[in-house]
């Protein structure tokens, strides 16, 4: 949601620090002995898009020339695929892929929330008994671990049900989305903050990162222009995006040079800005993840690896830009070489056939209000902070004294100690407060907790999605649901968003996801059945032959090549 981001982006975007901490290193485990296992693959690997929506491979695809354009040409593609639930973020949808579960199991609601016990904001990631260690002399504070995840990622179910050497390995830019793709325990999860790569001690680091970072600073980029790839005539829609905020010093159309405020010579916060919210930062990414191939001989040992990559500046371009914008179009025709090239990597290092890919994404995007506004479609902003006003000032009428709200984070309003239980025992002024949510501009439906607990039982999809996304614990006492169309920002009225859009909402454009299998065991084809991101981690774990213990998600059999799987593990003893 497009609060939390600005927090997060806030967070990433320093300098490195001169003082370094030392960096603890740990063996790299050796190969074990060469494959006893037959009929599974050697090597899974995950890749999720932050923020790919799935009508950009029907809209874009003409401008790919590589491996998204493999993904899809060679793979199994699920053109129906999306969330069940309505807490359309980025950890929520990394937990979703990991464990093939809802958020009503894994119990990650959001990227942040408001712990009730501390009384603070918390992210799904922070752990106060972990330490972070940066690479390279990178500054680090805080702790970040999977210890709020619920349920164990498939990549831990793999580690513990092969019995063989099985190493657990996942990149991002982003903590929480290289954290919930590995899980609880693994051999290196890496990301980046403030300005280089770091890890968490829970997992422990890497001596070949150590040398990446050393010889392949983020800093290097400076001075790097981002150009269009394509002559102007292969783009959709306008150059301009309307309603489009360009972050950090950088106009609203191409060219965008990484340089910073422009001033000095050196790398400033504007720059970690704009690095990230460059295909630079997806190539970088790629480029560690070959390196990662090769120092750990990934899929070469007597195990099944587990590999995971979340590539994060499409969800910044994108919360920048937005959906028809040239820059999201460009991010894609860039990631497409450099998949193109993983997957070539891959075919060399661990054999065509011999590995299993599954793409999908954490969330899709809005259209820019402004941007849809333009169609005569009923489109806004919706500010959080009116919301908490319009709350306050109907209590107050019936003695209540402010604040009543402890925190609004997303759209979950959390009140303050006690206050929720005694509204339930005071309906004339719990209708007065929901009637007066209701009011708020752009505020569709509000729900209150208790309507939520019931998951099966219920009917309507947006209660449904609601309900899948509710943890009693974690979860706000009553929850906006916006309008379609309609922006929730934290952000107060009459004041200049610093993002275009965002996402987080139960409706199709946030939800519709692309899921692509391709490779060990997989029967291409295009698929048009409902599934959703977890059915991912059921359908690895059948063709990895171990087991999950959650039900949400179901094994995407259609897509699965029974008789080129028996054959090959006949021919394998
Ligand atoms: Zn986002």
């Amino acid at each position: 949601m497009a609060g939390i981001f600005v927090l997060v982006h806030g967070a990433r975007a320093q300098a490195p620090a001169k003082n370094f901490p030392t960096v603890q290193t740990k063996a790299i485990k050796p190969a074990t002995k060469p494959a006893s296992i037959s009929g599974r693959p050697k090597l899974v690997v995950v890749i999720v898009v932050d923020q790919m929506r799935a009508d950009y491979i029907e809209k874009f695809r003409g401008q790919w020339t590589s491996g998204l354009k493999r993904l899809v040409e060679q793979g199994a593609w699920f053109k129906e695929a999306a969330y069940p639930y309505a807490a359309t973020e980025t950890c929520v949808g990394h937990a979703t892929i990991s464990t093939g579960s809802v958020p009503a199991t894994h119990g990650i609601v959001a990227n942040a929330w408001w712990d009730r016990d501390s009384q603070k904001m918390t992210t799904c990631t922070a752990d106060p008994q972990a330490k972070n260690a940066g690479y390279a002399g990178t500054k680090v504070k805080d702790g970040d671990t999977a210890w709020r995840l619920r349920v164990p990622a498939f990549a831990d179910e793999l580690r513990f049900q092969m019995g063989a050497a099985t190493r657990v390995v996942t990149f991002s830019l982003k903590a929480r989305a290289a954290i919930m793709l590995a899980g609880h325990k693994a051999d290196a999860v890496t990301w980046v903050d403030n300005g280089g790569l770091v890890t968490s001690n829970v997992y422990g680091t890497m001596p070949f990162i150590e040398e990446f970072a050393k010889a392949h600073p983020i800093k290097q980029d400076y001075g790097k222009t981002w150009t269009l790839s394509l002559p102007r005539g292969k783009y959709l829609y306008d150059e301009k995006a309307t309603g489009a905020v360009a972050p950090s010093s950088w106009d609203l159309t191409f060219p965008h040079p990484l340089r910073g405020k422009g001033a000095g010579n050196d790398p400033d916060d504007d720059f970690y800005g704009q690095w990230a919210t460059s295909p630079f930062a997806d190539t970088y990414l790629t480029k560690l993840t070959e390196v990662a191939v090769d120092q750990l001989g990934l899929g070469k040992g007597g195990g099944i690896d587990f590999l995971g990559v979340s590539y994060s500046s499409p969800d910044y371009v994108g919360h920048s830009f937005g959906p028809r914008s040239w820059e999201i179009q460009d991010t894609y025709v860039r990631l497409d070489k450099d998949l193109g090239e993983l997957l070539t990597h891959l075919d060399t290092k661990v054999g065509t056939g011999n590995y299993l890919v599954a793409l999908s994404a954490d969330h899709g995007v809005v259209p820019v209000p402004e941007d849809m506004q333009q169609t005569g479609a009923d489109a806004g902003v919706l500010h959080v902070p009116e919301v908490q006003r319009k709350i306050e000032e109907t209590l107050a009428k019936f003695s209540y004294t402010a604040p009543t709200v402890a925190r609004i984070a997303s759209s979950d309003i959390y009140f303050s100690l006690s206050i929720y239980e005694k509204l339930k025992n005071d309906p004339v002024a719990m209708s007065a407060a929901i009637e007066a949510i209701r009011s708020v501009p752009g505020v569709a439906e509000v729900y209150r907790a208790e309507d939520l607990t019931d998951r099966p039982a219920t009917k309507s999809p947006i209660r449904a999605a609601e309900a899948a996304s509710y943890f009693a614990a974690r979860s706000g006492d009553l929850l906006i649901v916006p309008k379609p169309y309609w922006l929730v920002s934290s952000g107060p009225a009459g004041k200049a968003r610093d993002y275009g859009t965002g996402h987080g909402t139960p409706y199709y454009y946030d939800q519709r996801v692309p899921i692509l299998l391709m490779g060990w065991g997989i029967q291409p084809g295009e698929y048009f059945g409902e599934v959703t991101p977890a059915d991912i981690a059921p359908t690895l774990a059948a063709l990895c032959g171990i087991t999950l213990s959650t039900h949400d998600g179901r094994v995407l059999s259609e897509a699965l090549a029974r008789k080129a799987a028996s054959a090959k593990s006949a021919t394998n003893p």
